[in-house]
């Protein structure tokens, strides 16, 4: 995912309000950039405030490839010949209630990443539509999208400033009281309270460097200040020490309370635990429901559960794994 929310390539797509998106969404969770050719319709609409809801309606897409990329700067692209990429969505159709946890799981290449990025839209569809809180995200404004979606991934992004800096990223407004009430939440106010300059405490490669669990835990941190009605989340696969993944999962259990989450899971608490489970395989979904039932199915993920949840990264069932409380 993190290779996927890649660095800013699309500024001069977002030269309208750099700053404002830069603060809201881009630099906050992840250096989420916008694909090639997302701009905001001149009649776009807010997505309602407080939307927890996310259809996807048969989406098929493909990656813009190299030549659309280098064209789509000259606005040419309609007229000229192109390769098509494959497509990595074929179809793929669902809809995250509000409130709903839901699991994205699949083989490695199997378009999990890929569906998590349309709800933001990263990128657009090729086909189909996304929606979130009823607005095609194609029609909806690029603010309201960015403030109803939260997102954490693997390599939480840290700048090379101060905590509270960090923080406000998510809400330039946020007091002093407030970024406590949200490093508490996310397990890391001892740590900062503890450290010689508290919240102005530079990070970074010069600065104060938070191992891997920490520095998730501050993105956290900022998820809590952002409030988003919507996450999007990609579990860790890395291995941090059980204390770290300990504080990290009471983190994200408080992070996802009360809001819709759809989860890159790799972990076998979060998919005992989700709501629905999409299973996707080359670019479809190919089983839905909840763990015991597929388990029971013996499909597709039963398989994944045996290979990738119950055995190897996640620990078995019941046998030292962190339960989200
Ligand atoms: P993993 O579990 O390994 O992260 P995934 O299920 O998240 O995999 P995606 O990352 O969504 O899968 O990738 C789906 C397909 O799209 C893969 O074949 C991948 O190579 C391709 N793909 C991903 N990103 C791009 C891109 N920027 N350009 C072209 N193809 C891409």
């Amino acid at each position: 995912l993190t290779r996927l929310y890649g660095p800013l390539t699309a500024l001069s797509n977002v030269r309208v309000d750099v700053m404002s998106a830069l603060v809201s969404f881009d630099r906050v969770f992840e250096v989420l950039d916008l694909g090639p050719g997302i701009e905001e319709k001149p009649d776009a609409v807010d997505v309602p405030a407080g939307s927890g809801r996310i259809e996807f309606r048969d989406v098929h897409f493909r990656y813009p490839s190299a030549a659309e990329v280098s064209l789509a700067t000259l606005e040419d692209v309609v007229t000229l010949d192109r390769t098509e990429s494959a497509p990595v969505l074929k179809g793929v159709d669902f809809t995250v209630e509000p409130g709903q946890m839901v699991a994205l799981v699949g083989p490695s290449g199997a378009g999990k990443s890929t569906t998590s990025m349309l709800v933001p839209r990263v990128y657009d569809v090729t086909e189909g539509a996304v929606l979130v809180g009823g607005v095609d995200v194609r029609d909806a404004t690029l603010a309201s999208l960015r403030d109803t979606i939260g997102v954490v991934t693997q390599d939480s992004h840290l700048f090379h400033e101060s905590i509270a800096e960090n923080l406000r990223y998510a809400r330039p407004g946020a007091t002093e009281e407030d970024m406590w009430a949200a490093l508490r939440g996310a397990q890391v106010a001892d740590l900062v309270a503890g450290l010689p300059d508290g919240l102005d405490t530079l990070v970074g490669d010069r600065g104060y460097r938070f191992s891997g669990g920490e520095k998730q835990r501050i993105a956290i941190a900022r998820l809590l200040l952002k409030h988003p009605s919507i996450v999007i989340l990609d579990e860790a696969t890395a291995h941090l020490d059980s204390e770290s993944e300990a504080a990290v999962q009471r983190a994200l259990a408080t992070a996802l309370q009360g809001r819709t989450a759809l989860v890159i899971a790799h972990r076998l608490s979060t998919v005992r635990d989700a709501d629905l489970i999409l299973v996707l395989d080359e670019g479809r979904v190919v089983e839905r429901g909840r763990h015991d039932e597929l388990v029971a199915a013996g499909g597709l993920y039963s398989e994944l559960y045996r290979t990738q949840f119950a055995v190897g990264s996640a620990p078995p069932a019941g046998d030292g794994e962190i339960e989200v409380v």
